[in-house]
């Protein structure tokens, strides 16, 4: 029997999630009493603070919670979207240009099969976060992938989108901070981006959920805010998962034009309804507060990323840029492939990966799973201790 008498072909076609894949590994191991430490998880280590899942407690207990609510979401909840919009980034939206979603990467999937037909073309910068394809596919489209390296501090140019533009191109999908590499973008950079898009008619989805997370002298810069040109040709994706520790918690949203968002809500209404009531009245908590928790966390990420960018940096062979964003780093690993470690030779960042696990217990994710061979994703969201011994392990096997 052919694999199309059972699965279709698009949904067949789908890989699975390699991110998630190597955190439940590295989880069931750690599970079985092995000492694994894990650098694949893409969550903040840390509880949602208290004033928010205070909220949620309360939420249950209000019987009108326990019913449908309007699939595009609580209005309560659009409505300090919207505050919270203009309160961080400057964006002057409407509650009708709100659409809330299970999470930010039900807003990829919803906006993607919104977009996007057979024919058309997304460019996508990568490295790239490892969900995007997948959806651009599933609508019938193509990925043209646009390759950035660490040299170029992984950031697209207006020239490598001039050369990669068709007429069938519909759209950029544009992340700053970057899931995996870490790279944020300037706001010249966001801007000549932004004018080259205006100037070819094409849409930008714009991934805004690392916002909070940027260090040093980087600032975070919404594409829309930068370049109000566009703003009837762009969609923002973002959610409450990264900046206030609610991975579990499944709210996102998508903010854009009305007539996308009404779209995206027709589709919405029919696979998945509202999203949990009582998760969303948790956001309401989480994004109508302070962010005094977020700068917490934020103050213990960029310890860590400078342990592991000096960790990593001082290794023969491996290349790294200093993240600047996100909670990841992002390094090359080219150098050592074709060597001996182990008594292996690996070739490729998936058989490192194996051997990394193998070998000292150690989890990151393979650059195969962004489009990047030869580098590997490794965050910087995990207690210092664990960091500064499972990087250890790794300057061991290598040096
Ligand atoms: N966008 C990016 C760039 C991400 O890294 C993630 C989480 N890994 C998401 C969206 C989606 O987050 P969630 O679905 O947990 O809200």
């Amino acid at each position: 029997m052919t694999a199309s008498d059972r699965i279709s072909t698009s949904v067949g076609a789908i890989a699975p999630s390699a991110t998630l894949a190597v955190s439940n590994k590295a989880k069931a191991m750690k599970a079985a009493g092995e000492p694994v430490i894990g650098f694949g998880a893409g969550e903040p280590d840390f509880p949602t603070p208290a004033h928010i899942v205070e909220a949620a407690v309360v939420a249950c207990r209000d019987p009108k919670n326990h019913k449908y609510s309007p699939v595009g979401g609580l209005p309560e909840l659009k409505e300090a979207i919207v505050t919270k919009s203009a309160r961080d980034s400057g964006l002057q939206i409407e509650p009708s240009q709100v659409l809330v979603t299970n999470g930010g990467k039900h807003a990829v999937y919803n906006t993607l099969l919104t977009l996007l037909e057979p024919g058309d073309e997304l460019l996508l910068p990568a490295p790239y976060w490892t969900t995007y394809p997948e959806p651009v596919r599933l609508a019938g489209a193509t990925p043209v992938v646009i390759p950035t390296d660490v040299l170029s501090g992984f950031r697209v140019t207006v020239e490598q989108l001039e050369a990669a533009y068709t007429p069938n191109t519909k759209a950029l999908l544009f992340v700053s901070p970057s899931n995996p590499t870490g790279a944020v973008y300037s706001r010249d950079e966001i801007a000549a981006i932004g004018q080259w898009a205006v100037e070819h008619n094409v849409w930008v989805i714009t991934d805004e959920i690392y916002e909070h997370l940027t260090y040093g002298d980087n600032v975070h810069h919404s594409l829309p805010v930068v370049v109000p040109e566009i703003v009837d040709r762009c969609v923002v994706l973002n959610g409450v998962a990264k900046t206030y520790a609610m991975t579990g918690w499944r709210v996102g949203w998508m903010a854009g034009p009305a007539d996308v968002i009404k779209a995206a809500q027709n589709l919405q209404s029919h696979a998945t309804s509202n999203v949990a009531n009582v998760s969303q009245m948790a956001a309401l908590a989480a994004v109508s507060g302070p962010l005094d928790a977020v700068f917490e966390m934020r103050e213990a990420f960029d310890r860590r990323r400078k342990v592991m960018y000096s960790l990593l940096s001082g290794i023969d062979g491996v290349e790294v840029a200093e993240p600047q964003g996100a909670f990841y780093a992002f390094p090359s690993f080219e150098g050592r492939l074709g060597t001996t470690i182990a008594g292996r030779t690996p070739t490729t960042t998936n058989e490192l990966a194996d051997i990394f696990l193998d070998e000292i217990k150690v989890a990151m994710v393979p650059g195969e799973a962004f489009g990047a061979p030869g580098y590997a994703r490794f965050s910087f969201a995990l207690g210092d201790d664990d960091l500064g011994e499972g990087i250890g392990r790794i300057v061991d096997l290598l040096s």
